[in-house]
């Protein structure tokens, strides 16, 4: 398995993380008020998410959520051989499907794919290339895209930012009938539902897992980096609706704030979950605490 791979214990889930990249930079040229000089000032953040002369550092992975009833992957990354616009996601060649076997968790034992939203870091690996044609890459899954999320992108197309999104890794699942379109509080499986967090997209949601009184919530790209908890109306360049997602943040961090419930980010670097804790007129993530419950065993699985 790789080193790079976490998990975590919510009652009878275990969630694991599967990392496609980690590490510094990247982040900064979607974050333009994380300067280095302000990213600095904020001391917490150092060493799991900055390094000492500020830089982000963040991190590219799913996250493959395992219930007693399914296995449901939440966020495929960029994938492998696609056209790309941003240099390093052009052509990439990661050992991914085969880290995610290694875990336990072979390609064709998902049963759920839930993508939070359709940006090019969230869709990649929901297809692969075989004979020059992508095709599905969870033959036996159900991909679980949000109705409003999808209607835009498929409005909308590829987006010239970042390449053929659309076209090579979610019309095809899509054509191949795969696809269930679903609301923003559809539940996707006994324990994990989706919860709206719109401003990054119009349709862009989180993902709410509850087992045996314990609580953990994936946050997508309503936010890319513990940063913006210090500061919540540090939008990023990507934001569609940018005061949506500034309210979307205050909105959370709030829900959340000095309650047991595990925090996991879906751009965090290890370790990458924690709890959020008010600081001042502000957040902050404490990993200290990045379980539940102090003594996570496996007693009751
Ligand atoms: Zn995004």
């Amino acid at each position: 398995m790789s080193e790079h791979n976490l998990t975590w214990r919510v009652g009878a889930v275990t969630i694991t993380r599967i990392t496609e990249f980690e590490g510094p930079g990247g982040l900064s040229r979607y974050l333009p008020d994380a300067t280095r000089e302000r990213v600095r000032e904020i001391d917490w953040l150092q060493p799991h998410f900055a390094t000492d002369e500020g830089r982000l550092i963040g991190a590219i992975h799913a996250l493959v959520i395992e219930t007693p009833d399914a296995r449901i992957v939440v966020d495929t990354c960029v994938g492998n051989d696609k056209q790309r616009e941003v240099p390093a996601w052009n052509q990439l060649q990661t050992s991914f499907l085969d880290d995610m076997a290694e875990a336990g968790y072979g390609a064709d034992s998902i049963d759920i794919v839930m993508c939070t939203h359709l940006h090019v870091d969230h869709v990649g690996w929901n297809t692969k290339l075989v004979d020059e044609v992508w095709i599905p890459t969870f033959a036996n899954a159900r991909y679980l895209f949000g109705r409003t999320e999808y209607d835009f992108w498929a409005a909308r197309g590829d987006d010239p930012r970042f390449g053929p999104v659309f076209s090579d890794s979610v019309k095809p699942v899509f054509d191949a009938g795969l696809v269930d379109l679903v609301e923003t509080d559809h539940q996707v499986a006994p324990g994990v539902r989706l919860t709206s967090t719109p401003g990054h997209t119009p349709g862009h949601v989180s993902v709410l897992i509850e087992s045996k009184g314990e609580q953990a919530f994936i946050t997508g790209d309503m936010l890319h980096h513990p940063c913006q908890m210090a500061h919540p109306e540090w939008g990023a360049v990507v934001d569609e609706d940018k005061p949506q997602a500034v309210q979307t943040r205050h909105d959370v961090f709030s829900r959340f704030a000095g309650t047991p419930t595990l925090v996991i980010g879906t751009h965090f670097a290890a370790p990458t979950a924690g709890r959020i804790v008010r600081d001042g007129d502000a957040y902050r993530l404490d990993v200290k605490a990045r379980n539940p419950k102090p003594n996570c065993g496996g007693d009751d699985a």
